[in-house]
């Protein structure tokens, strides 16, 4: 596998932060902070927050993507947002099982493939995060666990259609706890992926496909981590939401 076949992708999860007014005022003190990044930026903001984000990063090498995306074209789901719609925003990319939708808002496996389904047949680049609970890891079935909703998640996609679709391993105990997984444990897991992706799909595929860590991803850690053969950059939680500690992720995986 080689690491040079990849181009890192950091991407920000705004989770429930941020008003539009705010949201401009970070995409500008980070445009000019990252504007010389040798990775993909994406951005993940809250949907009200989608108009602001997509008129600051306007000729900017920053894209925009949604935290979460509904599975239906349209219809009667009360405070859902479509694939669609989302497009229509000049949204690029899209966030789909995140921990905290799994923990919750009762995502499961299934509604998870179902996102990530209405995501790529709307155009949409998708993020798709996977990882174990504490008791998963402790009980020694990390694997396990990430290779089913890796399998169930992508069942169905095409080969053409996965190079729209990056996995974001999310260790869930890492998630906004400060406690990151070590660059060992991190590259074990998403080497494991990238093995899966070889059995499912081909070895041309798995040595393109993007694999990122997330989990307490920031500005001192963020170099061991990326540096590892089989981590191609990271979802960012905390450490999105101020613009130098963002843009020294983006330089660590620009190297
Ligand atoms: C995330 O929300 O995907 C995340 C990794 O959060 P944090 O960096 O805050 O742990």
């Amino acid at each position: 596998m080689n690491k040079s076949l990849r181009k890192a992708v950091i991407a920000g999860n705004w989770k429930m932060n941020k008003t539009p007014a705010e949201t401009t005022a970070l995409i500008n003190e980070m445009k000019p902070l990252v504007a010389d990044a040798d990775c993909d930026v994406v951005l993940c903001v809250p949907y009200v927050d989608i108009f602001a984000a997509v008129e600051a990063a306007k000729g900017s090498n920053i894209k925009i993507g949604a935290e979460n995306c509904h599975w239906a074209a349209s219809g009667a789901f009360t405070g859902e947002v479509s694939a669609e719609m989302l497009k229509a925003c000049g949204v690029e990319y899209v966030i789909t099982g995140h921990s905290e939708r799994r923990t919750y808002f009762g995502d499961t496996d299934v509604t998870v493939h179902d996102r990530t389904r209405a995501a790529l047949d709307n155009g949409l680049n998708v993020i798709l995060c996977v990882g174990e609970y504490l008791e998963q890891r402790e009980q020694n079935i990390t694997m396990e666990v990430v290779r089913s909703q890796v399998k169930i998640a992508l069942a169905g996609v095409s080969e053409e259609e996965l190079g729209k679709v990056i996995i974001a391993y999310e260790p869930v105990w890492a998630i906004g706890t400060g406690k990151t997984a070590t660059a060992d444990q991190a590259e074990e897991v998403c080497k494991a992926i990238r093995d899966l992706i070889c059995e499912l799909y081909s070895k041309e595929a798995a040595d393109k496909f993007v694999v990122q860590y997330g989990g307490s991803m920031n500005a001192k850690n963020a170099d061991e981590l990326v540096d590892k053969e089989d981590v191609d950059g990271g979802l960012i939680g905390g450490a999105s939401l101020k613009a130098p500690d963002f843009a020294a992720i983006v330089k660590a995986a620009s190297k």
